[in-house]
């Protein structure tokens, strides 16, 4: 195999369990660059810091990390810190799962986007379940999903592609299946505290149940503990709608 530059990053953030598991899993692949947010930083989607500058710091494992988010991470590497573009960016291992519409507020899939952004293969990875277990499992299969796309690439265009994986001890031998995101519900009502000092505080609540999990989602597949790939795009326009909101802007017609 050829030698390779692989960027890895992650949004739980530098010390993350999953970070270490997928840069030992990249072992042996080439030059390995690490990058990940100084703090947790999940759900923080693709946004970039603007208004403040970011520092960079060197953990003595080697790995980097920034005073920033995810896509922060990303960016700041292929834009300035790192002197040599990486050949893929991969992202994770997330310690939670990734699918449906979790995806839009994801800083895991927010990092390898800002990778495929840029023109590079990019990969994020994500557990099912929350805990880490069986992460050398999952660590396994993130190494045999990046062989495969480096032995035979998907695509002659750059990929994004989402990966979530089973929490289970065999998850390198269970199948794999090709899927669609599934959708999620409304989110759960915001939970009302009161501060220590008397003031009305809200927690964002709980994503909404699987609405849409049927045959070739990426729910179905893990629910049916097989690992789930997502090939991902970035465009959000509703092609289907252009020809109808065209017509109502012309002529008034309902689309
Ligand atoms: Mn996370």
């Amino acid at each position: 195999m050829v030698w390779m530059r692989i960027l890895i990053a992650n949004d739980d953030g530098y010390l993350a369990p999953g970070l270490a598991a997928l840069v030992r899993a990249c072992e042996g692949l080439g030059h390995i660059d690490v990058i990940a947010p100084e703090q947790n930083a999940s759900g923080t989607s693709n946004s970039l810091t603007l208004t403040r500058p970011l520092s960079a710091y060197v953990a003595s494992n080697g790995f980097h990390y920034l005073n920033g988010t995810p896509s922060d991470c990303v960016h700041v590497a292929l834009t300035g810190l790192f002197l040599e573009r990486p050949d893929l960016v991969v992202s994770g291992i997330n310690q939670g799962a990734n699918m449906g519409d979790d995806t839009l507020y994801s800083g895991t899939v927010a990092a390898a986007m800002e990778g495929f952004l840029f023109g590079i293969p990019s990969i994020a990875f994500s557990q099912a379940d929350k805990g880490w277990g069986h992460l050398d499992a999952a660590a396994r299969v993130a190494r045999q999903v990046i062989d495969r796309v480096l032995s035979e690439p998907p695509s002659t265009r750059p990929f994004l592609l989402n990966v979530n994986i089973p929490n289970r001890a065999d998850a390198d031998s269970v199948p794999v299946r090709i899927t669609r995101l599934g959708r999620r519900h409304a989110s759960e009502p915001v939970i009302r505290q009161t501060s220590p000092r008397g003031d009305t505080m809200y927690w964002i609540g709980p994503s909404g149940d699987a609405r849409e999990a049927g045959e070739g989602t990426d729910f179905h597949a893990v629910a049916q503990g097989c690992v789930s790939i997502t090939p991902l795009q970035v465009d959000l326009t509703d092609h289907a709608s252009l020809p109808g909101f065209r017509t109502w802007l012309s002529t008034g017609a309902k689309p």
